[in-house]
């Protein structure tokens, strides 16, 4: 069976229904076997989510804690045209940058075609490195223009562990269009990750309510960014190179 030992969406009390520390996420991260977490807290519009100063001081946390490498990231919010909650002077200062839509962010988008041209705009943003659940119940979204745009962009685009979670009273997620990612996938060449969104410590690195995607015959592991600790650091010496050369053109 596959064992997944790093996880790129976490929340922290900082994001206002969150409930543990960076420090309680680190050692719940060390406790379970997880090696690297991103802390990716939600933007500033989410009701009760952090000023933007919490991302523009986030270098003060050490890069490791308890032995586990902590990448500072954001799950920032889609708003209207794909803009982002945060603007590229603060993304610049974070190593991980993720975006989805989230009710109650002042956002007036209404329909699938809203909700897909946001999606490719905010992938089209040179700092964004992965959509959090693109398949969700409430926001359905194109799913093959967003692959297309993926694979162009060169953006991740997420399994999301919390959207089947038993735990939770309803799933957001729809499995047939989690399963056609994978297909997606494969089809265009871009990469998927698998995270949890953890909003507890307990919570990461828990896959199992994904199995039905581990167990199906489309499934293989060269199409997870985060299969390893090692590819998520290739991934992210990659991007730095790429950035310094975006700033050169600048
Ligand atoms: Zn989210
Ligand atoms: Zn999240």
């Amino acid at each position: 069976m596959l064992k997944i030992n790093t996880d790129l969406h976490t929340h922290t009390v900082a994001s206002g229904h969150a409930y543990s520390t960076v420090d309680e996420m680190a050692k719940g991260a060390f406790t379970k076997g997880i090696k690297l977490i991103a802390v990716t807290d939600h933007g500033p519009q989410m009701p009760g989510g952090p000023h933007k100063y919490h991302f523009g001081n986030f270098s003060i946390v050490p890069d490791k804690l308890y032995g586990v490498r902590i990448i500072k990231g954001v799950e920032a919010n889609i708003l209207d045209e794909g803009t982002l909650d945060l603007d590229a002077e603060e993304l610049a200062r974070l190593e991980f940058v993720s975006a989805g839509i989230h009710r109650l962010t002042g956002h007036n988008l209404k329909n699938k075609n809203d909700y897909t041209a946001a999606t490719i705009k905010a992938m089209e943003n040179p700092y964004l490195d992965m959509i959090t659940h693109p398949v969700q119940k409430e926001y359905p979204i194109d799913l093959e223009k967003v692959a297309r745009a993926a694979a162009e962009n060169n953006v991740i685009l997420e399994l999301n562990a919390s959207s089947y979670s038993p735990k939770k009273d309803h799933t957001r997620g729809i499995k047939s269009e989690s399963l056609r990612l994978l297909r997606l996938a494969k089809k265009y060449g871009f990469k998927l990750a698998v995270n949890s969104d953890a909003h507890f410590h307990d919570e990461i690195g828990e896959y199992s309510s994904l199995n039905f995607i581990f167990e199906s015959e489309d499934f293989e592991t060269g199409l997870i960014i985060n299969r390893s600790q090692k590819n998520v650091i290739n991934y992210l010496k990659k991007r730095e190179k790429r950035l310094s050369e975006l700033k050169k053109t600048v």
